[in-house]
């Protein structure tokens, strides 16, 4: 018997010995838009663009049917419109950028007033929504020191703009929970952790606690009526989403992504079915996969719409990144993906419908003839 007490964790990759079908799903049910991807510069390590070649991205694109891709990361000023040169301009309907707001400029007391003029900037410079990070309650503060909560009157006034502006808010708010749990054994992302010790919100007398800041994300929401929100990653609580299911069920004006959750989702596929049942005008494709690729794709269209068990959510990774666990597909039924792929989308987005003949033949109803 080989000696294993000595064996550390991160050297424990456990191969699943269990031998489940495996469903190809090349292209979706309908063609997709992808309302959570990041495309642009700020996120990259070398200052460079995440997508070197737009032209191959495009090809994928149409492999895999993906009509058009939200890019977040146009962030304000000259930096937004070089993203929509790049990206919305020179590939009319295939892009659409979101921009960004500043919000440590909350510290200077103009700070709200120049956060709407940098919004009224980027709405006229041809941004198509707002992405709003989770800096906004963990990092930005007011002019006298305080933390800046998401439901604060001023960014309220600030979000409220942006909805009579036309563009909707794409917002992270604190997710996930276990980046808010003490860093010990218990913590079931402690892998993903260990490699990343700056996503550890975990010190209350540093940090709100996880619940506050979802409290104070909702109480944003419903603060604004008229601005159509999207809640990043299954309304920033995937691990929860009867609390998600409550909070769309207060406010019309709510939808979610399901980018970078398959992990979450995929372990309760069935709760989530029923989520995407209940609110079925509310509920987007998105990926945050980046740089965007057609193997990531595909296992996206195999977990919404087949039924297979106990599969990898990120093949080729030896310890899952999110967490130590196979996920599960969705087997959504039919008829509730073409609004799930595209069509709650472009609605909240302000696309045309049907703008590709694909499109056109997902939902034209059949003719029958009266009998
Ligand atoms: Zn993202």
């Amino acid at each position: 018997m080989p000696d294993i007490d000595g064996l550390p964790l991160r050297e424990w990759t456990p191969r699943p010995q269990v031998r489940t079908a495996v469903t190809a799903v090349d292209t979706p049910a309908a063609p997709c838009i992808d309302v959570h991807n990041h495309l642009g510069r700020w996120l990259s390590d070398d200052g460079d663009w995440l997508i070197a070649d737009v032209d191959s991205l495009i090809r994928m694109m149409d492999a895999c049917q993906v009509e058009a891709i939200v890019n977040l990361d146009g962030m304000w000023g000259d930096e937004l419109s070089e993203n929509l040169v790049r990206y919305d301009v020179a590939h009319p309907g295939r892009f659409l950028t979101f921009c960004q707001l500043d919000w440590m400029l909350l510290a200077e007391p103009d700070g709200e007033a120049r956060l709407i003029a940098s919004l009224e900037d980027s709405a006229r410079r041809g941004a198509r929504g707002l992405k709003i990070w989770k800096s906004l309650g963990l990092q930005a503060r007011d002019p006298a020191g305080e933390l800046v909560l998401p439901d604060d009157p001023a960014v309220v006034r600030v979000v409220r703009r942006a909805g009579e502006l036309g563009l909707p808010v794409l917002i992270h708010s604190a997710d996930p929970i276990a980046f808010f749990e003490p860093l010990d054994a218990d913590n079931e992302r402690l892998d993903e952790l260990r490699g990343s010790p700056d996503w550890w919100f975990g010190d209350p007398s540093v940090h709100p606690t996880f619940d506050r800041l979802w409290e104070a994300h909702a109480a944003l929401v419903l603060a604004c009526p008229g601005t159509a929100f999207i809640g990043a990653h299954v309304g920033n609580l995937a691990e929860d989403l009867d609390r998600v299911s409550a909070l769309m069920d207060a406010a019309s004006n709510y939808h979610v992504d399901i980018g970078g959750r398959m992990a979450e989702l995929g372990r309760q596929p069935r709760r989530f079915a029923r989520l995407v049942a209940e609110h079925p005008d509310r509920v987007l494709f998105g990926t945050d996969i980046y740089p965007a690729d057609e193997e990531q794709y595909r296992l996206h269209f195999r977990f919404l719409e087949s039924d297979d068990e106990s599969f990898e959510y990120a093949p080729g990774s030896p310890i899952p990144p999110q967490g130590r666990w196979a996920v599960s597909a969705a087997a959504l039924p039919a008829e509730l993906l073409p609004a799930l792929y595209r069509g709650n989308a472009a609605r909240v987005l302000g696309i045309a419908p049907a703008e590709t003949p694909a499109e056109a033949l997902v939902e034209t109803p059949a003719e029958t003839p009266a009998s």
